[in-house]
C-alpha cells in the first residue's frame, strides 16, 4: 500500500522539501573549464548581472550578453559586436559560452535525429529531435538527469542507475546545441515558423526529481528576450511525483504530461514503481488540481501499449472511468522494444480497439507513430550502446 500519503498542505510541503533536499545531493558542481573560466549558459539574469558587477561592469551589460547568448546564439565573445573590444577581451578571460560535445549523432530515415551529448565531466545524455510529419516544425526531447532512479520497467533508461542531475546549463545547452545543428539562430519570434518549435521534457530522468535545475532552465528558455519559447510550447512529463506537481504548475505553467501506463495500482506498481509512493488516485487528484489545465490545455496521459499486459478493452473502459472530468488527451505509444526488455508491442488491431473506446468516450487518443526505428530509438539505448562499444575498444 501507499507509504507516503500527504493528506494535508503541511505534509505535502514537508514531503516536497524532503524531495528537494534529497535530489539536491545529486546536483553537479558549477561548470568551469580546466583553466578556471565560468560557464555563462544556465545563469539566471540576476546571476549574470552579479557576474558583471563582480568584474566592475554595470549590471545592464547582462542584458546585452543575454541577447547575444540566447537570441543570437553566439558562443564567441569576439562576435558580440555591440560590446566594446576591451570588455569582450575581459569576458573571454573569465567566461565561456559553451555547448555540450556531440559524441554521436544519428539521423533516421524519417528525419528523427538523436544526439549523445557529453559534458565536461564525461557524463552523457541523449537528446532527440522529432520532426512533425509536415517537417516544418518539430519537438526537441530533452533530458534532465544522467540515468534515473525510477526503474520504470518498459524504459531502457530505467536500467541505468542515477549518476547525477543535470544543471540548468546542461538542460538549456541541449536545446541550444540542437538549434545549432539546424542553424536556427537568431531566435525566431514566437509567432514565426521554426523547425524546433516545441520542447518535451521527456528524455532521460524524472524532471520533478531535479526540479530546481529544470525550472531554472525552462525559465531561461521561456524568456522573451532570448530563446522565447512560450510555456504553451513546453510539455513536462512526469511519472507522478505528486508533491512537486502543484509547484510545477504554479511556477512554470507549462503543459503537463503524465506517464500513466496502467489503470490499476497493482499493475502500475509493477510498471511504474513510483506508484507505490503516489498511487493512481493521488496522481489523478494532483492532475485535477493542476493549474491552467483546461479543455484548451489538456493534460496528456502517456500510455505505452504492452501486449497482453495493459491493452485489454476492459482496461480502456477503466481508463475512461478514471479520467472522468479531467481535461485529458491520451497518447497511445507503441512499445519500442530494446534488448532484454520484458515486453512486446501490442498488435495494431488491439491498439486500434483500445483507441476506439477512448475516442468514443470523447478523448483524443492518437496512436503515436513509431519514430526513428532504424536508429537506437529507445530512450537511453544510444548511451548504453556507445558505452559498450567504448569498453570493447578500450
Ligand atoms: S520512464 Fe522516465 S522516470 Fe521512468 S525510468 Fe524511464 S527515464 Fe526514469
Amino acid at each position: 500500500m501507499n507509504a507516503v500519503t500527504p493528506a494535508t498542505p503541511e505534509l505535502t510541503a514537508a514531503e516536497r522539501d524532503r524531495i528537494l533536499a534529497k535530489t539536491a545531493l545529486f546536483n553537479p558542481p558549477p561548470i568551469t573549464t580546466a583553466d578556471g573560466r565560468r560557464e555563462l549558459v544556465g545563469l539566471s539574469r540576476e546571476e549574470l548581472a552579479a557576474e558583471m558587477v563582480a568584474m566592475g561592469e554595470k549590471p545592464f551589460r547582462a542584458k546585452q550578453l543575454w541577447h547575444w547568448i540566447y537570441h543570437q546564439g553566439v558562443t564567441d565573445f569576439a562576435a558580440m559586436s555591440s560590446i566594446a573590444g576591451p570588455m569582450r577581451a575581459a569576458l573571454a578571460e573569465r567566461f565561456v559560452v559553451g555547448r555540450p560535445q556531440a559524441t554521436e549523432v544519428q539521423t533516421s530515415s524519417d528525419e528523427t535525429r538523436k544526439w549523445l551529448f557529453r559534458w565536461r565531466d564525461g557524463q552523457e545524455v541523449e537528446t532527440v529531435y522529432i520532426p512533425d510529419r509536415h517537417a516544418d516544425r518539430g519537438a526537441v526531447c530533452i533530458s534532465t538527469q544522467v540515468g534515473c532512479t525510477l526503474s520504470c520497467r518498459f524504459c531502457h533508461t530505467g536500467t541505468q542507475k542515477l549518476v547525477r542531475n543535470l544543471g540548468a546549463a546542461e538542460i538549456v545547452g541541449q536545446f541550444m546545441a540542437a538549434r545549432d545543428s539546424y542553424a536556427e539562430w537568431p531566435s525566431p519570434k514566437d509567432d514565426q515558423p521554426r523547425l524546433l518549435s516545441t520542447i518535451v521534457v521527456m528524455g532521460m530522468g524524472e524532471p520533478l526529481y531535479n526540479y530546481e535545475n529544470t525550472a531554472k532552465a525552462l525559465r531561461i528558455i521561456m524568456d522573451g528576450e532570448g530563446i522565447g519559447l512560450s510555456r504553451r510550447r513546453i510539455t513536462l512529463s512526469t511519472s507522478g511525483v505528486v508533491p512537486m506537481m502543484d509547484r510545477c504548475g504554479e511556477e512554470l505553467g507549462v503543459n503537463l504530461a503524465v506517464s500513466l501506463h496502467a489503470v490499476t495500482d497493482e499493475l502500475r506498481n509493477e510498471i511504474v514503481p513510483l506508484n507505490r509512493k503516489y498511487p493512481i488516485r493521488e496522481l489523478l487528484d494532483a492532475c485535477r488540481r493542476y493549474p491552467g489545465a483546461s479543455n484548451a490545455r489538456r493534460i496528456t496521459f502517456e500510455y505505452v501499449m504492452l501486449r497482453g499486459v495493459n491493452d485489454s478493452e476492459a482496461e480502456a473502459r477503466e481508463l475512461v472511468r478514471l479520467l472522468a472530468g479531467l481535461p485529458a488527451k491520451i497518447n497511445l505509444i507503441p512499445f519500442n522494444p530494446w534488448p532484454g526488455s520484458p515486453y512486446q508491442t501490442s498488435t495494431h488491431e488491439q491498439t486500434a480497439r483500445f483507441a476506439a473506446i477512448l475516442n468514443d468516450a470523447g478523448y483524443s487518443s492518437p496512436i503515436r507513430r513509431p519514430r526513428g526505428r532504424d536508429i537506437l530509438a529507445a530512450c537511453g539505448q544510444l548511451k548504453t550502446e556507445s558505452e559498450r562499444e567504448r569498453k570493447a575498444a578500450g
